[in-house]
């Protein structure tokens, strides 16, 4: 059996290898390799913390759907000569979007990509046609794909520092931008980063361009918003909206996140006038060739459309303030237990140090990052799963703890001192000030 790819020690995997690959499997069985599967799958799903998808969905209304091949190759304002597709599903989608972002419907233009790095890569292309010298500024934060994409665009890129929040250090930035001052701006601005949840005020990014003397004509501001960008408008106290009623070029969001889809998509929204700049007419599938792929999912868009009319706009933001609010909850109760932890105001992700035990780890289905882990409160996340996951850490990591050769570690840079429960930082009784806001050692 070649089953050594280093896989994170997840026995899973290899049974479920042996299932697939075993000799004894014929046509008959099928099924149950596929059953067992399933079946292997429920205990991940009941810990499933570590990542933001929404694993609650019910879908088996449009099963019958399998049975077509649906592809939405092409501009989905155009349609195309395949005809079996589901465009019409699509710009249903976009044009709910587009108003949920505040722009008009002749002025935008949009699609349902293969997922949040589908729509960054779009967006960022798009500020890249725009200004061919132009320098893209990430902070050290945004989602890995923003790397790639720099690299695969060959966009010069520079990363900018972040505050203990995870958002955006505007100072660094108007530094770099008047150190840079005779090269366009690309802004990738994070709506909800990927660890910690942080959000970046838009609109002190914005009065930054402006105070280092970038006019409206010479940067383009691409918001990465994958998990937060439907979750924010439902939030009626949370900052600086995001509009495009502000000189914004592009947002997106990974559909698979909050909405939950069992295949991966998003939605990419732009403003129409950008797009010309990159489509071409195609005449073999009768359509502009506009989007990043070529065939498209015409399944994606369906489900998506499902999914937001089923749940209205009131489902839609019952499930945010609970999903804030057992956030709120398993802080607290980590907080309880003495371990420290952190969630940003507007923000589901609970970000605490990380386990020792990297068998806890994959138990849960956590992710880490350096010192820290998160858990992200999704919709199928109870509060029963969250205080068996506390009461499980606490245990096992006062028994990790117990002979004291591994200590807690430091997480104060990450999280502030404040959230730092290490030895040095649970001991210090000195006035720590209430809101550190930069990032340092202490
Ligand atoms: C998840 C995520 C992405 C990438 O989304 P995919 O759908 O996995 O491609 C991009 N940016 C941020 C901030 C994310 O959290």
């Amino acid at each position: 059996m070649e089953n050594s790819r280093g896989n994170n020690g997840n026995g899973h995997q290899q049974m479920m290898s042996l299932v697939i690959n075993g000799e004894s499997h014929t046509q008959a069985n099928l099924g149950e390799v596929i059953a067992h599967y399933l079946a292997s799958l429920q205990p991940c799903k009941q810990r499933f913390l570590g990542y933001p998808t929404n694993e609650e969905f019910n879908y088996s209304e449009l099963a019958p759907l399998l049975h077509i091949h649906l592809n939405n190759a092409g501009d989905p304002f155009q349609g195309s000569s395949f005809t079996l597709n589901s465009t019409c599903f699509e710009v249903s989608v976009l044009d709910w979007f587009a108003n949920l972002w505040h722009i008009q419907k002749h002025e935008y233009w949009g699609y349902v990509t293969s997922g949040g790095t589908e729509g960054n890569l779009h967006g960022l292309l798009l500020g890249r046609e725009q200004f061919p010298d132009g320098i893209l500024y990430a902070s050290e934060d945004s989602h890995y794909s923003v790397f790639k994409i720099a690299r695969m665009c060959r966009i010069q890129c520079i990363k900018v520092k972040t505050l203990i929040s995870g958002e955006i250090d505007c100072n660094h930035l108007k530094a770099l931008l008047l150190a840079n001052k005779h090269n366009p701006a690309i802004i990738n601005l994070n709506i909800g980063t990927t660890m910690k949840g942080g959000i970046d005020d838009i609109d002190v990014v914005i009065k930054t361009l402006e105070q280092s003397g970038f006019s409206r004509d010479r940067f383009y501001i691409h918001c990465d918003a994958a998990l937060f960008g439907i979750m924010l408008p439902f939030l009626k106290a949370a900052g600086p909206k995001i509009t495009f009623k502000k000189p914004i070029g592009s947002i997106t969001i990974s559909g698979h996140k909050f909405l939950g889809c069992p295949i991966p998509c998003g939605v990419l929204i732009t403003r129409l006038n950008y797009i010309n700049a990159l489509s071409r007419d195609i005449g073999y599938i009768a359509s502009r060739d506009v989007t990043i792929t070529g065939s498209r999912s015409g399944h994606a868009p369906i489900f998506l459309w499902y999914n937001l009319q089923k749940k209205g706009l009131m489902g839609i933001k019952n499930e945010v303030e609970n999903c804030i609010s057992n956030a709120r909850y398993l802080k607290d109760k980590l907080g309880d237990g003495g371990i420290g932890a952190m969630v940003n105001e507007f923000s589901n992700t609970v970000v605490f140090e990380k386990p020792h035990d990297d068998e806890f780890v994959s138990r849960w289905s956590l992710a880490c990052n350096g010192n820290i882990a998160h858990v992200v409160v999704m919709q199928h996340v109870t509060i029963q799963m969250l205080d068996s996951f506390v009461e499980e850490f606490i245990n096992s990591r006062s028994m990790w703890l117990q002979h004291g050769t591994i200590k807690p570690l430091c997480i104060a840079y990450e999280v502030g001192a404040l959230n730092c429960t290490c030895p040095l930082h649970k001991a210090k009784d000195n006035p720590t000030p209430a809101l550190q806001l930069v990032k340092q050692i202490v």
